[in-house]
């Protein structure tokens, strides 16, 4: 198309998110597993404020999201001073990126990292640079071996998303302390609490100036649809973040809910010990049947097949059986498929498709 009106630099190589299919033509007992979703749904505390909110659907929303984020510091021993709340924690990505990053600048992330980070850089303006992880893994030493005098935010999903695998706090704490001076660490802790004993990179963020976590309702609390997350970092990134942030960027009722959703300890403590129960089910076994997996912090697990045509064919299979997981070759790893865990029929149906497949292969 000829036309001199053009966007910024960078906008027009952003290759669109492609998002969990969530249907198969023709089935009514199709099972999505491929956006990490709660399979519980969200808690009955979190559907009952839901309905609340519709009494107050013509106010405007509070702000400052002051109720939303006290409840927060609360569950999570934080200061509510420095959290910021947005449209799912990819918003406070945006915000990071926005803030911190521009043409000239580089933002680093791991070779297997979220895609939202290569996104929100672009679409800053700024260059997104991947450092090789090891064995699926996030490399500390590649990843300051990438960095340069341009590098303004380092990315990390801790677990990372779609392999599952974390490294250790203090591996955290070793690339804070070695990073440049002018980088700031965001420690993506989407899927934290299915680590049993980890903060998120919480505790690292109180002792350092140049350290972030994000976090979200759209996994454990089951409010993927909901769209809200948040930030938690140094007092000078929060007043930063709070400048580009738009004041009603989450409506009364994901405030609302989210606040809900943190008081719900029955489907909290349920969702976690499924997820944990199911996890070492289906990973012990496919790995019983010769697919292997690396161990998995989150909830989901990374099959990995012989080869990028066997893992389409059992994608067809798992199909073809009414089952939805996630193909990741936009991530670098077309050998392997990430399936989300389900409740423990939707496991043992995965289990029983992936077993069938297997046999024929042999
Ligand atoms: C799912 C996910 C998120 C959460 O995104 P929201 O915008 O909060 O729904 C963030 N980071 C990673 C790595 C994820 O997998």
């Amino acid at each position: 198309m000829k036309t001199a009106i053009q966007p910024q630099p960078g906008i027009l190589d952003i290759a669109l998110y492609q998002g969990g299919t969530s249907k198969i033509i023709g089935r009514d007992d199709a099972v999505k597993l491929s956006s990490n979703e709660n399979p519980f749904g969200a808690g009955d505390m979190a559907r009952q404020a839901y309905l609340r909110a519709g009494h107050d659907l013509h106010r405007y929303p509070s702000t400052d999201h002051g109720p939303l984020r006290a409840a927060i510091a609360a569950r999570y021993g934080l200061d509510a001073g420095r959290i910021i709340c947005g449209a799912g924690s990819d918003e406070v990505i945006s915000f990071l990126c926005q803030a911190y990053a521009g043409p000239g600048d580089e933002v680093l992330y791991s070779q297997h990292g979220f895609l939202m980070y290569r996104i929100s850089a672009l679409a800053a303006g700024a260059t997104p640079v991947a450092a090789p992880e090891r064995d699926r893994t996030t490399n500390v030493d590649a990843l300051l071996a990438a960095c340069t005098k341009r590098t303004k935010l380092v990315f990390i999903a801790n677990p990372n998303n779609p392999t599952g695998t974390m490294i250790p706090i203090s591996e955290l704490e070793r690339l804070a302390k070695k990073l440049p001076a002018q980088a700031l660490l965001v420690l993506d802790g989407a899927y934290a609490e299915y680590a049993e004993g980890y903060d998120g990179g919480a505790a690292l963020v109180d002792q350092r100036q140049n350290v972030v976590m994000t976090r979200t309702f759209s996994k454990l609390f089951g409010l993927g649809g909901l769209r809200v997350g948040w930030g938690y970092g140094p007092q000078h990134v929060i007043d930063v973040l709070g400048r580009v942030r738009g004041p009603f960027n989450l409506s009364t009722t994901q405030q609302d809910v989210a606040e809900a959703a943190l008081a719900d300890e029955a489907h909290i403590s349920r969702s976690l010990a499924e997820n944990a129960r199911m996890r070492t089910w289906l990973a012990d076994r496919l790995n019983a049947i010769g697919v292997a997996t690396d161990p998995s912090y989150a909830n989901f697990v990374l099959a990995r097949f012989k080869d990028p045509a066997q893992a389409n064919a059992c994608n067809t299979a798992l199909l073809a059986g009414g089952l939805i997981v996630r193909k990741v070759d936009s991530y670098g790893l077309p050998e392997c498929l990430r399936i989300t865990i389900g409740d423990e029929s939707a496991c043992r149906r995965v289990l029983h498709v992936i077993t069938q497949f297997m046999e024929q292969q042999a």
